[in-house]
């Protein structure tokens, strides 16, 4: 009743108004009826010069119109037109770099993030143990050593809590794990076992194996976790969902181990309407070719939407990570003076891999850390410059990227550019590791690292990112750092290696536009524009002008993806 009346008044205005402006008579009664109208709004386009408009116009799943909320009215029509109230709008949140199943996974895992000492963290193993039958696995990640007084747990911690289950704990990089007796005599590790290629097993004074298993050396014990169920799998994409639909995340560049394992499950949830985040699912880069080609050949059959689910680059690991001592240094650690990291492979081995997975056209991403890693990946990359794919769009190039990009020798940054090298980079890293990164690198080799304003200085392309489950999914979380250089109580003062600090309008174009071009989509996403899709997040605080600490309270208002709103904020 209420509609119909105002309806009717509707009518007889725009019947007036068309009346008394003749002139726009013609357009009025031509007015286009669309499926969604955003008006009032404050539309952050995330286009290179930063425009900003009022109103968008979506039919079906993609944008048709942009612009003043007079000329969205003007021309557009709509049974659903939402007023935002001057709200902030932009792009859907892009992350570029993120592990999403695992992040799923993980949240089913112990959780070890956050725990402030050695106690805290067996208190919270100790409590699985209490929920789970004797042998069962007891699967966690998320610990960090650092705020325990730097030195590594060992499996009696362990083993004083968990006698008859087998532990396997991740540190919070994934890269070094904890294991208890069960689990190490269960993957029959003993002090004759020797390091594998690319790994240690950390041994105490007597050669004995302690429990802490860096790098490949994990793998020596995961092999042997029984893999999780698909009922779990399915939890886990479940709940990667929830997380990405709170804080406003509709596309993500995923690396799932094994990936290709992964695929069905996605395809499973798009058919049924549940995916509500775009994938990019990575392949790994050290299966052969064949096997790549084979499994890109066999995802193709199934004809997915490549705006809902695809799969990109090919994901390699060059070397391990700074907070483990595993990442690949030109010059050693400033706190470990005989120990410059672990590279995952030889030069040449690298080189010859990248080139022939060029040749076969596959854009590559990997997964670098130390200024020795970075510098491998730049001259393996360099050696592509004279290939021909087999195949692909050469016009697009190869946007080779190299993730993560941490700790960069100055000479390199103009290579990435030179070399039109993407550095995906995540800005929580930084304000997570800025605690010890500078005890690693030393006051000359920190000016470098995490050094995201220099790479977009020259000219490189940085999408944003978390790895999570490494750093919480959430993008605020990220923005805050980019912004600010500073911890989440605001520390240092001022930020740490200020100088890196970048704009809110940067930050979010890194995170939406920048992902879109990593992933070779940024004609279809990524900004607010005519003729993209039409993901976009509606924020409770306007980002361009609050306060950076406000950035960090900020959420969603609302989501729309594909079209359609799929999140409202519970008014409080
Ligand atoms: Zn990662």
């Amino acid at each position: 009743m209420r509609l119909r009346s105002t309806l009717a008044l509707t009518l007889v205005l725009a019947f007036s108004a068309a009346l008394a402006l003749a002139p726009f008579r013609s357009s009025a009664q031509r007015r286009r009826g669309v499926s969604l109208l955003l008006v009032n709004g404050k539309v952050f386009t995330s286009d290179a010069r930063g425009s900003i408009a009022e109103a968008v116009a979506i039919e079906g799943e993609r944008i048709v119109a942009v612009g003043t909320t007079r000329e969205i009215e003007a021309a557009y029509t709509s049974a659903r037109t939402i007023d935002l109230k001057s709200k902030l709008v932009t792009p859907g949140f892009n992350d570029a770099h993120i592990h999403f199943l695992q992040g799923g996974r993980s949240l089913m895992l112990v959780n070890l993030n956050g725990a402030r000492n050695l106690a805290e963290a067996k208190a919270r193993v100790a409590a699985r143990v209490g929920e789970v039958r004797p042998g069962a696995w007891i699967l966690g990640r998320g610990w960090d050593q650092t705020p325990w007084g730097g030195e590594w747990p060992s499996k009696k911690d362990l083993d004083e809590v968990a006698p008859a289950n087998p532990v396997f704990l991740q540190r919070v990089d994934g890269h070094t794990t904890w294991a208890n007796s069960l689990a190490l005599s269960k993957a029959g590790i003993t002090r004759a076992t020797r390091d594998p290629q690319g790994g240690e097993i950390v041994r105490d004074a007597n050669g004995e194996p302690m429990g802490i298993l860096k790098e490949t050396a994990g793998g020596l014990v995961s092999r042997v976790v029984p893999d999780p169920t698909r009922a779990e799998m399915s939890e886990a994409l479940g709940r990667a969902l929830a997380e990405a639909l709170r804080y406003g995340v509709t596309s993500i560049q995923t690396n799932d181990v094994p990936s290709i394992d992964a695929t069905p499950l996605y395809r499973e949830f798009l058919k049924a309407g549940k995916l509500t985040v775009r994938v990019a699912e990575w392949q790994q880069f050290n299966n052969s070719v064949e096997d790549i080609k084979r499994e890109r050949a066999e995802f193709a059959a199934f004809k997915d939407d490549p705006f809902r689910l695809r799969l990109t680059a090919l994901k390699g690991y060059v070397d391990g990570t700074l907070g483990s001592r595993t990442s690949a240094m030109l010059a050693p650690f400033s706190d470990d003076p005989h120990n410059s990291g672990i590279p995952r492979m030889t030069p040449e081995q690298l080189t010859r891999m990248i080139v022939e997975r060029a040749q076969e056209g596959f854009q590559i991403a990997l997964h670098c850390i130390g200024d020795r890693a970075n510098r491998m990946a730049l001259d393996g990359f360099e050696a592509t410059l004279n290939v021909r794919p087999a195949h692909g769009d050469t016009n697009l190039g190869m946007r080779h990227r190299i993730e993560h990009a941490q700790v960069v020798a100055p000479s390199d940054f103009k290579r990435f550019s030179g070399l039109e090298v993407i550095a995906s980079m995540q800005p929580s890293h930084a304000i997570s590791d800025k605690r010890w990164a500078e005890d690693r690198l030393g006051e000359y080799r920190v000016m470098s690292a995490y050094a995201w304003h220099t790479m977009m200085s020259h000219g490189v392309h940085v999408p944003f990112g978390t790895d999570w489950p490494v750093e919480p999914m959430n993008p605020y979380l990220g923005l805050y750092a980019a912004v600010t250089r500073q911890s989440t109580d605001g520390q240092p003062p001022g930020g740490w290696w200020p100088e890196e600090r970048i704009s809110i309008e940067d930050a979010i174009r890194n995170y939406t536009a920048e992902g879109a071009y990593a992933s070779f989509e940024e004609k279809e996403k990524g900004q607010v524009a005519a003729g993209m899709l039409a993901d976009l997040v509606v924020h409770t605080k306007d980002l361009l002008i609050v306060e950076p600490k406000e950035i960090l309270q900020t959420e969603p208002e609302m989501v729309v993806f594909d079209g359609r709103v799929i999140y409202e904020r519970q008014k409080k």
